[in-house]
């Protein structure tokens, strides 16, 4: 997995990206990390990046013409990097609150793909002729209003790396997770069997394998329940027609 990052702030992915087990993968090669800086691409003399919206209102707006430069870029050095795939139309996704809002089955979908370009946006956000231009995916990390797409790259290319192999420790690790099964994890517990006299369900003390399991899908189910409602009914829902 090839991430290639474009943005205004290469700083903030580059110290968020290079730590913890994304770090860690990056060391052992099993995902790499491209940053490309946008300002590095304006024609500008002043080297900026960003003007006035037409039309009126608040803001700036980031232009096409280093965006759509910096793109062609990403896009050479991925050919030269892999000729196989010269020529070809690369996964190139757009942070924008006016989108589908990511989760755990875009991120399984995406680990597919062998690169993938992220267009991080600033300020009112892009010129919309160069997004037409460039992007397959508009994907949104939930209904609120960022300063930028770092964070929400971030926090994508975090869950994605998990799939990939070779990035967790344990490769059984990212199959038992919440979402999974279309439900939330079950609580878990670790030493020392009791704590400020909370003990660890007996249950789990049992040794018993098929009672544990039991266990630990009926509370996912009341978890889902509880804090989910709405997960909870599509999962009903899925398991009636099963
Ligand atoms: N004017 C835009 C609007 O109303 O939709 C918001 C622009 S926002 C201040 C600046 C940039 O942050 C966006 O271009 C986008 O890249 C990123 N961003 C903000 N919120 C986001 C979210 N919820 N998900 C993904 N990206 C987001």
């Amino acid at each position: 997995m090839n991430y290639h990052i474009m943005t205004l702030f290469p700083d903030m992915i580059d110290m968020a990206a290079h730590t913890s087990i994304m770090g860690r993968a990056i060391a052992n090669g099993s995902i790499s990390l491209n940053i490309y800086n946008i300002r590095d691409y304006t024609l500008n003399k002043n080297k900026r990046v960003d003007d006035y919206t037409y039309g009126g209102g608040a803001g700036m707006l980031m232009q096409a013409q280093p965006i759509y430069d910096c793109y062609r870029a990403v896009c050479e050095n991925i050919y030269k990097a892999n000729p196989e795939v010269s020529g070809k139309k690369i996964r190139t996704v757009y942070l924008t609150p006016q989108a589908k809002v990511f989760n755990q089955g875009m991120a399984m979908e995406m680990s597919d793909e062998e690169d993938i370009i992220f267009l991080c946006g600033h300020y009112e956000g892009v010129d919309e002729r160069v997004l037409e231009e460039i992007v397959t995916d508009y994907i949104s990390i939930g209904d609120y209003v960022l300063t930028g797409g770092e964070l929400p790259a971030l926090i994508i290319m975090d869950a994605i790396s998990r799939m990939v192999p070779g990035v967790l420790g344990n490769d059984e690790s990212a199959k038992t997770e919440s979402f999974d099964n279309g439900l939330l994890e079950y609580p878990q517990y670790s030493r020392p069997e009791e704590w400020m006299g909370k003990r660890v369900p007996d249950v789990l003390l049992s040794g018993h394998h098929a009672n544990i399991e039991k266990w630990r899908r009926t509370q996912s189910e009341l978890r889902t329940k509880e804090r989910r409602p709405d997960l909870y009914e599509k999962y009903l829902a899925t398991k009636e027609t099963v």
